[in-house]
């Protein structure tokens, strides 16, 4: 087996001296880091042996080679996507989430059309070239009304990319919604694990069909998102494992992990959260595993730290998503406690993202951020 300062010789533009130092202080698990950069993929029972045992010196120097990959790839480009939370109803009732279907204190809320046509107008002002329509299942989000709001949106902006993160429907709905203009799509797996999956849902829900939904997704031509929360209840090493080994084979364009942050009026309001630390260990190493993925620095990770998304940056993201949803509805779209940014203005948080990005020697760029080929 090769060391880590084997390989900083054979790449030398790749790893520095410095990584090579940071890692090959920590034992048989520099080794582990080592293969992870050089093969770009673990065994399961190696990401989970890399995850449970890792040590600062890991995570510093996956941290450096992640931050270091990205630049190769995408320069010093952090892409933002304004995000449009435009309804909060929802028929599901994933034990996590604040705006589960029991949570009976949310107040709900949906913009009409011309509010969302507004959004993005703003959005575009701004230099946003990408719009996340996020929304819980709410049953009055029909073909026929996403279908409109995607047309309006490309009418209207046709140099910019709509990302809907709508949740699960059926492969004729995915159909219509890519045909009348979709680009993108989130649809987080939330967890590789079958058995992890049953604990974070309803029976009305299933691992296999958030599965089918992600296969038809990839299928009709959608850029996908995938992704997971960090530290939700009941997640082991062996399942992140998992959601290592999926995203090394799965090959999404974008992968969105945030740390699970708990809601008072859920089922998991008393347990733990996810943390900063475990959160952008992940991200430097799905940043490694596939270097042309879109990584964004979530929201939840700025919530449970103020400079959380400069650390996820740092780590290896490279997206962005502030919110542009009109202020008034912003704290009903209460995922979580604390969710932050629920009081700005959309130029507010545009504003400062742009210097929070400078500080950590990134450009909030104007820029769709299609994917780049592998490199
Ligand atoms: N309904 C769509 C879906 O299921 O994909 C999109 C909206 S859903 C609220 C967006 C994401 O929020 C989920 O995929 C989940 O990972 C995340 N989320 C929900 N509750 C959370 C919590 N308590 N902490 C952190 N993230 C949470």
């Amino acid at each position: 087996m090769p060391t880590f300062s084997d390989i900083a010789r054979r790449h030398p533009t790749l790893i520095s001296e410095r990584m090579s130092e940071l890692i090959s202080t920590t034992n048989s698990m520099g080794e582990l880091a080592t293969k992870l950069c050089e093969l770009r993929c673990l065994s399961v029972d190696e990401y989970a042996k890399l995850i449970s045992e890792r040590a600062e010196g890991d995570a510093k120097g996956l941290a450096e080679f992640a931050y270091k990959e990205c630049e190769r790839v995408y320069g010093d480009a952090v892409f933002s996507r304004g995000l449009i939370e435009f309804t909060n109803y929802c028929a599901n009732d994933c034990l996590y989430c604040g705006i589960r279907r029991g949570n009976a204190e949310c107040n709900r809320y949906r913009l009409t059309d011309d509010q969302i046509a507004a959004c993005a107008e703003q959005g575009y002002e701004l230099g946003f070239r990408t719009f996340v329509l996020q929304g819980g299942e709410d049953p009055h989000s029909t073909d026929e009304w996403l279908c409109r709001i995607v047309r309006s949106l490309k009418e209207a902006h046709p140099d910019c990319a709509v990302t809907l993160s709508v949740g699960e429907r059926s492969r004729e709905s995915y159909a219509r919604l890519r045909e009348a203009g979709a680009d993108r799509y989130l649809l987080r797996h939330e967890t590789a694990s079958p058995v992890h999956y049953r604990k974070l849902h309803p029976r009305s829900m299933s691992y296999e069909n958030r599965m089918r939904c992600l296969g038809d997704l990839r299928d009709l031509g959608y850029a996908v998102g995938v992704g997971f929360m960090v530290g939700s209840p009941f997640q082991t090493p062996s399942d992140l494992a998992a959601d290592l080994k999926f995203i090394e084979q799965f090959k999404p364009e974008m992968c969105g992990i945030g740390p699970f942050v708990p809601h008072h009026a859920t089922p998991f309001a008393g347990y733990a959260g996810g943390t900063v630390e475990l959160t952008c260990f992940l991200l430097s190493i799905i940043r490694i595993i596939q270097p042309n993925i879109l990584l964004p620095a979530t929201t939840a990770l700025g919530t449970i730290d103020d400079e959380g998304r400069e650390k996820g940056i740092l780590a290896g993201a490279n997206v962005v998503m502030p919110n542009l949803s009109p202020a008034e509805v912003r704290a009903d779209y209460e995922l979580y406690d604390n969710k932050i940014c629920t009081g700005d203005e959309a130029a507010e948080c545009a504003g400062c993202l742009g210097a929070r990005m400078l500080a950590v020697g990134r450009r909030l760029v104007v820029d769709r951020g299609d994917p780049k080929e592998a490199a």
